[in-house]
């Protein structure tokens, strides 16, 4: 059987939650989706939910609904799914990246103050900042808000891996320090709703104006509207939106998925201490902790210095492969696409990222693994190293 590095989880209730939209009046559009946004507000402590159909939805709309667009800045950092950055260029602003901390994998707050100072002095701060819980480790969201209050910036986080994750005791999502959080419901992550994702937000504002960009900019809410006609198939549309809806289909799926949340970050806790347990004595590093902090364990990320244990990576790729065990890289860093690279940014910008990015290693991690799968695994890296 095949180790695969992640995997969906979906049990007979999950599917009969989804065969009963299907029988069902509404495919979309009907009552499930409220039904899921508002689980999520109750987990996350969240006021507002918006679902869409990916993160990268949920990215577009909220960089949207802050009102970015030409001439603004957006930041993020390059150890992450284009997604992040791509929003930004979706609203015409410009993109700029800091480089990670080389424990967390996260943004390095040194790093952004600095940044900071200098763009204040060049009249180019950002409009916003998305930090991205790495793996699903949460980034040191205290100062990045302390930051934003001194800069004036706006703060989205991309946990599209953090689902589950807690920081200093409060969930992700709940926006104590920021004001926008987008989740991905993609198959590998948390949860799925097959395609999907969410943004919470506490600011009533924002939320009414992503529930706008989620459908046309259509609103049927007569305190919105410019004509108040009053009637009854009166609607208007007061903003370029898309259609970035979720399905009830889906909905329903991601709400009985939700149930079994903590169950999954419990597991998945407990399988990144097998392997730090096994990994122990062999010199590579393990994911970082903090005991502020609750990882969701989405990835679990070894580094090996390869150069120094004349290894190669690609060898380490196909020699796991043979062995029936899929591995992964999260992530190319985004400055180093050549979609990038044509924006002006070069190899050499972001060390820190490029380094991590030589180093990095994925390995199988999902509910569904065995103590005897992570064994194999442990085993199989052993072997490859000795025999070279
Ligand atoms: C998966 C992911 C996204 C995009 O999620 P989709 O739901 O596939 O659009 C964005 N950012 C990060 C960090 C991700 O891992």
């Amino acid at each position: 059987m095949n180790i695969s590095y992640s995997k969906q989880d979906i049990n007979n209730e999950d599917i009969e939650s989804v065969i009963k939209v299907l029988k069902s009046d509404f495919l979309t559009q009907g009552p499930v989706i409220e039904l899921f946004e508002n689980e999520i507000n109750k987990y996350c402590n969240s006021k507002y939910s918006v679902a869409v159909n990916s993160a990268t939805s949920a990215l577009h709309i909220a960089c949207l609904s802050i009102g970015l667009g030409q001439g603004d800045w957006l930041w993020t950092s390059p150890i992450t799914f284009a997604a992040s950055s791509n929003c930004g260029l979706l609203c015409g602003a410009n993109v700029d990246f800091v480089d990670i901390d080389i424990d967390t994998y996260n943004i390095d707050i040194d790093l952004l103050t600095e940044k900071l100072k200098i763009a204040e002095k060049d009249n180019k701060l950002p409009k916003v900042v998305i930090p991205v819980h790495m793996g699903g480790k949460p980034c040191d969201m205290k100062k990045i808000y302390e930051l934003s209050i001194i800069y004036g910036f706006k703060i989205i986080e991309d946990a599209s891996h953090a689902l589950g994750a807690s920081y200093h005791k409060g969930k992700i999502g709940s926006c104590d320090y920021s004001d926008i959080t987008v989740f991905s419901f993609h198959p590998v992550k948390m949860i799925t709703t097959g395609e999907g994702g969410l943004a919470t937000t506490n600011d009533h504002l924002i939320f009414e104006q992503m529930k706008l960009y989620r459908n046309h900019g259509i609103t049927r809410n007569t305190e919105m509207m410019k004509n108040k006609l009053n009637e009854p198939w009166h609607y208007e549309q007061i903003n370029l939106g898309l259609n970035y809806r979720l399905s009830d289909i889906s909905s329903a799926l991601g709400l009985n998925q939700l149930k079994r949340l903590d169950e999954f970050v419990n597991i998945r806790n407990n399988l990144a201490l097998n392997y730090n347990e096994f990994f122990k004595n062999i010199n590579i590093s393990l994911p970082h902790s903090d005991k502020n902090i609750q990882s969701s364990f989405h990835l679990y990320i070894i580094r090996m210095d390869f150069d120094k244990m004349n290894l190669s990576k690609k060898d380490m790729f196909n020699y796991f492969y043979e062995n029936s065990i899929n591995l992964n890289v999260h992530y190319i860093p985004v400055h180093l696409h050549p979609y990038y690279k044509n924006l002006g940014f070069n190899k050499g910008d972001f060390p820190i990222s490029e380094k991590y990015y030589l180093q990095a290693i994925t390995l199988p991690l999902h509910t569904k693994i065995t103590l005897k799968e992570q064994e194999k695994v442990y085993n199989t890296l052993i072997e490859f190293i000795d025999n070279k």
